[in-house]
């Protein structure tokens, strides 16, 4: 792979790209969209074939939601990045129109982890593709061949060098950034932290979506059976590999019993599938082992789902991220303490929130350090496309979805136009009538009723004043 001449063929593929109109843009992306949705059995295949993940799971993730995806970033999501008049003031600028508009930031990077290895990828493929970009995608080196098929999706449509596929590890992403002008990486905080240290030593912006250990609050007036299924839904769906599964629930002391029984038998029952791989197998082991060799109660087996209770606080499965199916359960004193401890963590992805009391939660939420909240369900407002997507602390603070996704692939460009004919007022000689003129200003910006009037004419004949200054100022 030769990332120098890829990166060449992406440059010039996007300075052609990047003069198309959106609406020519779009009609090629609703194409590949025509196109994804005709492959999807072909796209649920190799996604369970590489991720060892269910049918179900691949379906529900990576398949279905993002069919309107395409639909959305052709439409409704370019809102943001159309061309805009500035709001300019007449009287303190006369003269002058100007216009904001967005360009491509040129080659984005995209480096992608094996979770969801279809839809993570093209939740930034869609939006940089839309706003004018070429990409350089690196899916994750444990799933090149969902990538693969993606970029042969997309390539059957897009002109070519537009989108490149780079394989490989860690050097692989290391190249990708090197050659991009902007980088999305999804994956890790470990891994986040060298790629944004590599960013910043070239000063190049980048998008951090990193992991997760995500709480649920369970109030006592619950309904409980929903939220049960809800909560191990969120835990365990994607056998808990998801960045905002639920990893940690913290419930009130009444319902604590009863909850639990009723995880315990929905863990039982469920056919949760085996991790991706050995190194996150040995992950969740040595969480499981850590916590039982500290006095917690295993209720299920590892492969499969299992509840937790009896956990100390510090245990690795309460403090690091698993990615796995075991759901540590904690009673609480109330919604406060569940919220405190909740907010205790170095992460900030998503908060949940389970009660009949919507009011009540609304007010939780306001005090939840994450950058979604949802009340009465969990993790999957990742699969709309116009809510942003984003973490705090060490969750990283990129952005996915929404129209701050595509802001982020974009540079801002203000071109201003002045037909005024008079010198401004701020231009050479800066004494006299232009001290005066400061002043009259000032008094103008701040007063308030009847005064502004009066004062905008004070303000009018200063300037008036200043003009013949300035001419008199550059004959003489
Ligand atoms: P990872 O960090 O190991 O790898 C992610 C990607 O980075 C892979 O493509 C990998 O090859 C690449 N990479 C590895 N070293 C690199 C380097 N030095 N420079 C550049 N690229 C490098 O993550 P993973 O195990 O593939 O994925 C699981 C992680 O992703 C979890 O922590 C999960 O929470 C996180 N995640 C976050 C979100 C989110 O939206 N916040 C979504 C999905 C997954």
């Amino acid at each position: 792979m030769d990332i120098s001449a890829i990166t060449s063929a992406a440059r010039n593929a996007q300075a052609a790209w990047g003069r198309l109109s959106l609406e020519r843009r779009g009609e090629y992306l609703q194409e590949i969209g025509r196109r994804f949705a005709a492959r999807g059995e072909e796209v649920v295949a190799i996604v369970c074939e590489e991720t060892k993940k269910s049918p179900g799971d691949a379906w529900f993730a990576d398949l279905v939601p993002n069919l309107d995806l395409f639909d959305w970033w052709t439409g409704k999501g370019l809102e943001a990045i159309k061309p805009q008049k500035a709001p300019i003031s007449r009287l303190k600028f006369p003269g002058k129109r100007a216009t904001l508009s967005y360009e491509p930031r040129g080659v984005i990077g995209l480096i992608s982890p094996w979770n969801y290895p279809a839809a993570l990828p093209l939740r930034t493929l869609v939006p940089a593709l839309m706003a004018g970009n070429a990409v350089l995608f690196k899916p994750s080196e444990v799933t090149p061949e969902t990538g693969a098929l993606l970029v042969d999706i997309f390539n059957g449509v897009l002109p070519p060098g537009l989108l490149s596929l780079v394989q490989g590890a860690a050097e692989a992403g290391e190249a990708v950034i090197d050659a991009a002008d902007h980088v999305v990486f999804t994956g890790s905080v470990a891994t986040g932290r060298k790629v944004a240290t590599r960013c910043a030593a070239q000063l190049k912006t980048v998008s951090l979506e990193l992991g997760g250990k995500d709480a649920a609050v369970v109030l006592a007036d619950c309904d409980l059976e929903r939220t049960a299924q809800g909560v191990f839904w969120a835990g365990c769906s994607n056998s808990g590999q998801n960045c905002a599964a639920v990893e940690r629930v913290y419930v009130e002391r009444p319902i604590y019993d009863r909850f639990v029984g009723a995880l315990a038998q929905l863990a039982a029952r469920a056919d949760v599938a085996p991790v991706a791989t050995e190194a996150q197998d040995a992950i969740v082991r040595r969480h499981l082992d850590d916590a039982v060799a500290r006095g917690a109660k295993a209720h299920g087996t590892y492969p499969g789902a299992v509840i937790l209770t009896d956990v100390p606080e510090d245990a690795q499965v309460m403090t690091e991220e698993t990615f796995g199916p075991l759901i540590p359960v904690v009673p609480v004193a109330d919604a406060e303490e569940g919220l405190a401890r909740a907010n205790g963590t170095r992460y900030g992805l998503t908060t949940s929130l389970w009660t009949k009391d919507v009011k009540r939660a609304e007010a939780l939420a306001e005090r939840a350090e994450s950058g979604v909240v949802t009340i009465n369900n969990a993790s999957f407002t990742a699969a709309m496309p116009f809510a942003p997507w984003s973490g705090r602390r060490e969750s990283g603070h990129g952005v996915t979805n929404s129209h701050l996704a595509i802001l982020d692939m974009v540079s801002p460009k203000f071109v201003l136009v002045d037909t005024n004919k008079d010198p401004e007022a701020w231009w050479f000689p800066l004494s006299g009538d232009a001290l005066a003129l400061a002043r009259d200003t000032l008094d103008w910006l701040t007063a308030q009723g009847t005064a502004k009037l009066t004062r905008t004419v004070g303000v009018l004949r200063g300037m008036k004043r200043r003009v013949g200054e300035q001419k008199g100022w550059f004959r003489g």
